[in-house]
């Protein structure tokens, strides 16, 4: 034995059994109590024929299978106590694989399968692609670097398969039938290249059933039907032979960034190879974002026109008329003390009777019929309405029958339109003249108040007296609450004022303006929430697309998995890289769904639909994508990352 260092490793009484309890399967045992060490920088091969358990014993060594029983260690330690994660960490640093079947991944170039190594090791880029280029070079590659494995020759993949398991240093390199698929002349290549390598240091374990393959090594290990049959240990390896120092890669303890970089690569690689597919998975994403935002900005439209239409009277309006109580007496009265008895109520306001009709109004030859509108002072508080020239009648001129008249913006022009300026001048409304005092601002386009620029409007108790003189009450009262908060309650008490007064008769109507217009915004809101269901169900539905896809892709994936898990990939690496790709999916998604909602959003407006887009909903659509993907990507992530590394590799 050597020193008093432990040997690089030593297998003891090693015994692999397939199949049997838990599975179905019978148990086959392949290994049996096979014992074994191996110094550092030694060249060994272990031959046997086909089925003797070469492969078996190889994925032991390499860590990437466990023994059924029976111990190894490696330098000393127990590898049985290792965590998943320093197994990937030993494969990483120590081990590189080199196989029959190469197992590059085929969509990656020649250097991109060589770094794949060092991205696990957390390299950086720089010095990564330079050390693939060295390695590549140095194995007759340099004009190769981007050549695809189906670019290359059997010989030249091989050699690609060595470089890969020497970009982190590959210190024990396990080659099972390097040679089996190739030709003699390269064959007898990548042997010379073994032989090289084992003479500067690095420790390799070939495994062939070809006996002069194995002449090539230092030592032969001989094995039949899971049994070593002889070691040619030779009595001079005594001497201890030193490992020749390699250089160690660099080591940078972050691999995030550059694995996030290689995942996306990867995932739009995978995705563009996959282009229909991807694209019909994208459609459902497409089509869940594009209709949230739709949907909202829909709903949101509808709203805001509702809420311009209070504001233009406010939301504390209540209006109040006289009416016959159900059980059908006379049509109640509402006095002019009801109405002062309101206005003393806490919550109220503000009070004004209205009393409107067509009146052919004059002046000179112009000859027209106008909505003479009869209220008090407050008129221009309660519709939030200014005036552009002049004033407005004051209360006291109200009740003094003051024959005053403001005009509306297109009544001022109408009856005169030779003046800029009318103050002053007489109007015929009725039989009775009414002096200009004043002109309302234009009250335009908005929420479709614009037939009050065509009105005029004169002191209530004036008009009654001089226009209006068969009338005893109010058309009806428009009332002001003091808050929007407690409009209900005001009219609750004003209903109770009244009843009470009017003898316990109910014989008025109250109206709500703003109650009604909010009954209205909650139907819509309603509405606009079961749209939004129905794209939030849209979205799901494109999640389950995007699980879907992910499902296929890690089954289509299977082997690239393996290699990477054979290069050192932890299962966090596997996890992370399927859940970039399903979350790029869904952004790709997302993004392409803001921008086809933004469309149809558009479309909608000019197709007259009140629509508002906001940020949020955009945001929020965008974010629920990405959130899904994450969701329905997990899954098929975890599968991919549970996946055990030989079965893996064997997949098809
Ligand atoms: P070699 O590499 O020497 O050709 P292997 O190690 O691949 O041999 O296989 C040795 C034996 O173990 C073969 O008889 C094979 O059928 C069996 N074997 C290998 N893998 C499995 C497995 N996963 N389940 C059951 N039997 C297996
Ligand atoms: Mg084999």
């Amino acid at each position: 034995m050597v020193g008093a260092a432990p040997p690089l490793i030593e297998l003891r009484d090693i015994n692999r059994i397939y199949g049997g309890p838990p599975s179905t399967k019978p148990a086959v045992q392949v290994l049996f109590d096979v014992s074994l060490s191996i110094e550092p920088g030694e060249f060994v091969a272990i031959v046997g024929a086909s089925g003797s358990g070469k492969s078996t014993l190889m994925n032991l060594l390499g860590c990437l299978d466990k023994p059924s029983s029976g111990t190894y260690l490696f330098q000393g330690r127990d590898v049985a106590q290792l965590s998943p994660d320093e197994l990937a960490q030993l494969r990483r640093e120590t081990f590189g694989f080199v196989f029959q079947g190469y197992h590059l991944i085929p969509t990656e170039s020649a250097s991109e399968n060589v770094q794949m190594p060092a991205i696990y090791a957390g390299m950086d880029e720089g010095a990564r692609v330079a050390r693939a280029a060295e390695l590549l070079s140095s194995l007759g590659l340099a004009d190769k670097l981007d050549n695809r494995p189906n670019q290359l020759s059997g010989g030249q993949q091989q050699r690609v398969s060595i470089a890969r398991a020497l970009m982190n240093g590959g210190r024990v390199i396990l080659a099972d039938e390097p040679t089996g698929a190739l030709d003699s002349r390269s064959g007898a290549e990548v042997m010379a290249l073994l032989r090289k390598l084992s003479n500067s240091g690095h420790t390799i374990i070939l495994i062939t059933h070809d006996h002069e393959v194995a002449a090539v090594a230092d030592r032969i290990i001989e094995i039949r039907d899971g049994c070593i049959l002889s070691d040619s240990r030779p009595e001079t390896a005594t001497e201890p032979r030193l490992e020749q120092p390699l250089p160690p890669p660099e080591h940078r303890r972050s691999p995030w960034v550059s694995e996030i970089k290689d995942a996306t690569r990867s995932a739009l690689r995978s995705m563009f190879i996959n282009r229909h597919r991807t694209a019909l998975t994208l459609l459902g994403v497409i089509i869940g974002v594009a209709s949230v935002i739709v949907m909202l900005a829909v709903g949101e439209g509808a709203r805001q026109r509702v809420m311009d239409q209070m504001g233009t009277m406010g939301t504390t309006i209540i209006y109040l008329s006289s009416s016959s109580p159900p059980n059908g007496v006379a049509k109640g009265q509402l006095t002019e003390e009801d109405l002062e008895a309101i206005g003393e109520l806490p919550l109220i306001r503000r009070v004004m009777p209205v009393i409107g009709d067509p009146i052919t109004v004059r002046r000179g030859s112009v000859d027209r019929q106008v909505y003479v509108f009869a209220a008090n002072e407050t008129m221009p508080d309660i519709h939030r309405w200014q005036l552009a020239q002049g004033r407005y009648y004051t209360d006291a001129e109200d009740r003094d029958l003051a024959p005053l008249v403001v005009l509306g913006h297109r009544a001022a022009k109408q009856f005169f339109p030779d003046m800029d300026v009318p103050l002053g001048q007489q109007l015929l409304i009725g039989n009775s003249p009414f002096e200009v005092v004043g002109v309302m601002q234009e009250r335009g386009a908005d929420s479709g108040a614009q037939a009050y620029d065509d009105m005029v409007f004169v002191p209530y108790h004036a008009a009654r007296a001089r226009v209006y003189q068969a009338q005893t009450q109010p058309d009806y009262v428009v009332i002001d609450a003091q808050d929007s908060s407690t409009v209900l309650e005001a009219e609750q008490d004003m209903r109770q004022l009244l009843t009470q007064r009017h003898g316990g008769r109910e014989d008025f109507s109250i109206g709500n303006a703003a109650a009604r217009l909010q009954a209205e915004a909650s139907t819509r809101q309603a509405m606009s929430m079961m749209l939004g269901l129905i794209a939030a169900v849209s979205l799901v539905v494109g999640g389950i697309g995007v699980m879907n896809v992910m499902l296929m892709t890690v089954r289509e994936r299977t082997r690239e998995i393996g290699i990477r898990m054979a290069t050192g990939a932890r299962q966090s690496d596997i996890m992370r890289q399927f859940l970039t790709e399903a979350v790029l999916l869904t952004i790709t998604g997302g993004c392409l769904g803001v921008l086809a909602g933004a469309v149809v959003g558009i479309g909608l407006i000019f197709g007259g639909v009140d629509v508002v887009f906001s940020l949020r909903a955009a945001l929020g659509a965008f974010g629920c994508a990405v959130v899904t993907g994450m969701v329905f990507g997990y899954m098929p992530a975890r599968t991919a990352a549970a996946l055990d590394p030989v079965q893996a590799l064997a997949g098809e």
